[in-house]
């Protein structure tokens, strides 16, 4: 038995599913999850000592690639100062000017320890700052795991969500109204209708939880029109796209101003943290100086925030994301010649160091489309490169991602191996 094997049995006895986090299960993919005993630049080591090309990164955090030198000894020699205080520091004032300085949208800043304390916070003080309680979110688009979020569409056009996990009350959703992402005639029927009771819409500006899937011309602009229109205020959700798709976010790329905007993955530089920020009038809500509660023990933590002061640093470099994206346009240009190649239906897509890759001849626009692309191909796929020793997500509905250590000699071994496993797939 694999090493790997033994561990997740044993785990399976003390954690729900062998995993802290479900999509690791590969329960979308089948087959035994790798147990990760270390990880260097491009590469990650399973418990078998097998090497990895790994398009995961931690789910996006290790855009340096995996203990990037600089960041290590950064956390290293905070550590010897205390892992935590409870009390302020000036680091923390240091990267949130950091984050100021890079978003023109953040005028104020709070840090939290993950995207889902960031976006459960960023709605909560979008409605304790309108005294609005409705809030549209998207079919595909994921905030984390607070109740409020975990939602998808009802039956029917423009309807109040059911709860997408069991233990959230109908009650606890009935405030979000879920409409398909880029589905604008929709938006605006929302606003139509409720428009003086919504607070907010959040948004991943561009989606990553879905696979990667690109906000359709004017769609992104409609949020933007129709939340001004009707004092609402626009949430995007940068945890997954800030610092990944360019220096300032989707924000950055399309000259779109968020309200709110919520950080983390990036942000922490693979160490725990998330962010919330945005328009003074609005941050000036939250506790102490405004009724909308919000604290945390861990808050700030000076290990997790020198991590993130060096990534976003080292992030500054010239030419950093063009290099970047450059990177993954190569990967995503050689898989789909590649798969061509082969005569199999294949498109991918890419921004910044953040790609998918469908197995569908056009690039999906919503969760319906990715839905209709060929799942059980890409299963096949996925293994056939696991055994290639390509850690690609396991899991259609995810996006992938590059780091700057992914150089020529990376992609072209990893196109090699796409060769060979596009050639056990048939046509
Ligand atoms: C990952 C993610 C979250 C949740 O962040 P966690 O740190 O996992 O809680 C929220 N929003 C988006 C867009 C994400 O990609």
């Amino acid at each position: 038995m694999s090493r790997n094997a033994e561990l997740f049995e044993r785990a399976s006895r003390s954690i729900p599913g062998g995993v802290n986090s479900p999509v690791r299960a590969f329960r979308s993919v089948g087959g035994t999850p790798r147990f990760v005993t270390r990880a260097q630049g491009p590469y990650i080591w399973d418990a078998d000592d097998r090497r990895y090309i790994d398009y995961v990164g931690s789910w996006g955090p290790a855009i340096l690639g995996h203990a990037h030198p600089e960041v290590v000894s950064a956390v290293q020699q905070a550590a010897v100062h205390g892992l935590s205080y409870g009390a302020p520091t000036e680091a923390e004032v240091q990267i949130a000017e950091m984050l100021i300085e890079r978003l023109p949208s953040l005028e104020m800043v709070r840090l939290v320890s993950s995207g889902t304390e960031a976006t459960m916070t960023a709605i909560r003080l979008a409605r304790g700052a309108t005294g609005r309680n409705k809030i549209i979110k998207f079919e595909g688009c994921y905030h984390g795991h607070a109740d409020s979020l975990l939602v998808k569409a009802g039956s029917g056009l423009l309807t109040f969500g059911n709860p997408t996990s069991a233990g959230v009350p109908p009650e606890f959703v009935a405030h979000t109204i879920v409409i398909d992402y880029n589905d604008t005639e929709a938006v605006r029927a929302a606003f139509a209708e409720h428009g003086k009771d919504i607070a907010c819409v959040i948004v991943e500006p561009i989606a990553g939880n879905m696979n990667l899937v690109k906000p359709a011309a004017g769609f992104l602009e409609t949020l933007r029109t129709e939340c001004t229109a009707h004092g609402a205020l626009l949430i995007f959700d940068e945890v997954m796209t800030g610092f990944r798709v360019g220096p300032q976010g989707v924000q950055g790329l399309t000259g779109i101003k968020p309200d709110l905007t919520t950080l983390a993955k990036v942000i922490g530089g693979g160490m725990p943290i998330g962010a919330f920020g945005g328009r003074a009038d609005v941050m000036k809500h939250i506790a102490p100086l405004g009724g909308v509660y919000q604290a945390g023990t861990l808050s700030g933590n000076p290990v997790a925030v020198a991590a993130g002061i060096t990534t976003l640093k080292l992030l500054s470099a010239p030419g950093f994301y063009e290099h970047l994206a450059s990177q993954t346009r190569k990967l995503t240009d050689g898989l789909t010649a590649c798969a061509r190649a082969h005569g199999i239906a294949f498109s991918a897509d890419s921004v910044g160091g953040m790609f998918g890759i469908y197995f569908a001849d056009q690039v999906p626009g919503s969760l319906a489309e990715v839905s209709a692309s060929n799942i059980e191909r890409f299963k096949v796929f996925f293994h056939a490169m696991l055994d290639e020793g390509v850690y690609f997500a396991p899991s259609a509905y995810e996006a992938g991602f590059v780091s700057s250590t992914h150089d020529d000699a990376v992609i072209a071994a990893t196109l090699a191996a796409a060769d060979r496993a596009f050639g056990k797939l048939g046509n």
